[in-house]
């Protein structure tokens, strides 16, 4: 891991916590140049290539590495997150398959599904994709599906090991999160944080992570009053929240690394919040394809203020990816007694 020097600005709220390196305001003033990118891929294409090389050792025991998916209806977001998820599982030399089940099916037949991916012995790893119909049949899912097989880490044991700090899978999307910050060397203990959003899968997670790093943590949700002043004191903001361009430059701090997780499709600049409506890269992507993917934050104005930023795509949705890889190959290693 790389020495953290990288810092902030801490300009507008004056000296930053006790103990910060002394040569941390390297990153341009802000309003004055872009933030710098955090590009998710370029890590990512390494993070898969690491996984392909271990999931061939692993292989050579025995069978390749088995990714088992299990999709339930046809909503083209999670098809296309399943389609990616596949593809980058089979260019690691595992073998990946998807169940599908129409949208009607009984909660019992998922479960089913669950219960013989548990048993299956040459199955390494068992990915459910969500959203599912309601949060009571998420809970089931979670609940029923073996621990040791749980590549995105839902399952209540694997939620309690993580927030005692001994993590066996840590979710992908956080995961992924917490590798980009480390790769750009960006500090995290005594800064503070805030994660917008708390949903079981990125939000709730992200903030464990943080806090088993030393961050001091703000944990932020519909609910929350005077949302702007909180994450303007945020030196590491991390916003999952799904509304499209919702964080403006007014809930950053000057100099923040700010991680864009949302992913929202629109598919016309009417659907598209009129503030966001002049981005070149949404109308180019509106005109060329029909459709664009915005993130929760407003990249163009918030790339003035921060020090960092995630671009939206290109940021967090790579990383899942590979952590999907990373955790189905710690799988194989558990079960098959891998070093
Ligand atoms: P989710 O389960 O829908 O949870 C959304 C969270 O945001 C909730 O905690 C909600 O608060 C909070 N929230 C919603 N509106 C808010 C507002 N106006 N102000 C403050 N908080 C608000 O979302 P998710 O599954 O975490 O996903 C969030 C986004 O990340 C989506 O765009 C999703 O597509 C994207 N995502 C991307 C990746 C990736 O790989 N890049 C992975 C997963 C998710 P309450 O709890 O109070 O309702």
């Amino acid at each position: 891991m790389k020495e953290r020097t990288e810092g902030f600005s801490t300009e507008p709220l004056g000296s930053g916590p006790i103990g910060y390196p002394s040569r941390v305001a390297e990153h341009p003033a802000p309003g004055k140049t872009r933030a710098r990118v955090l590009d998710g891929l370029q890590l990512a294409h390494r993070l898969r290539e690491e996984a392909r090389i271990e999931a061939e050792a692993v292989a050579t025991r025995g069978f390749p590495l088995r990714l088992q998916v299990i999709l339930v209806g046809e909503n083209p977001a999670s098809e296309s997150y399943v389609a990616a998820k596949t593809k980058a599982a089979r260019e690691a030399g595992c073998v990946a398959e998807t169940i599908r089940l129409p949208s009607e099916s009984p909660a019992e037949a998922l479960l089913g599904e669950i219960a013989r991916a548990n048993e299956q012995e040459d199955v390494d790893g068992i990915l459910v994709q969500l959203p599912l119909k309601t949060q009571q049949l998420t809970w089931r899912v979670f609940d029923a599906l073996n621990p040791l097989k749980d590549v995105d880490g839902f399952h209540p044991e694997n939620v309690g090991l993580l927030r005692q700090g001994r993590p066996r899978f840590v979710p992908c999307t956080p995961a992924g999160i917490l590798a980009l910050l480390d790769e750009h060397a960006i500090a995290l203990a005594g800064r503070r944080a805030v994660v917008l959003g708390r949903s079981d899968i990125v939000g709730k997670p992200m903030a464990a992570l943080l806090t088993a790093r030393d961050a001091t943590v703000t944990l932020c949700h519909s609910k929350t009053r005077d949302l702007p002043a909180i994450c303007r004191e945020a030196e590491i903001l991390v916003v999952a929240i799904g509304r499209p361009g919702f964080v403006t430059a007014d809930f950053v701090r000057p100099g923040a690394a700010v991680v864009d997780v949302g992913m929202n499709r629109v598919s016309s600049l009417d659907a598209t919040p009129e503030h966001l409506r002049s981005s070149e890269r949404i109308r180019v992507a509106l005109a060329a394809k029909g459709r664009a993917l915005v993130g929760d934050v407003d990249y163009e104005a918030v790339s003035q203020v921060a020090g960092w930023i995630t671009p939206v795509p290109g940021g967090v949705g790579p990383l899942t990816v590979a952590m999907l890889l990373k955790n189905t190959v710690h799988a194989a290693k558990l079960r098959r007694g891998h070093p």
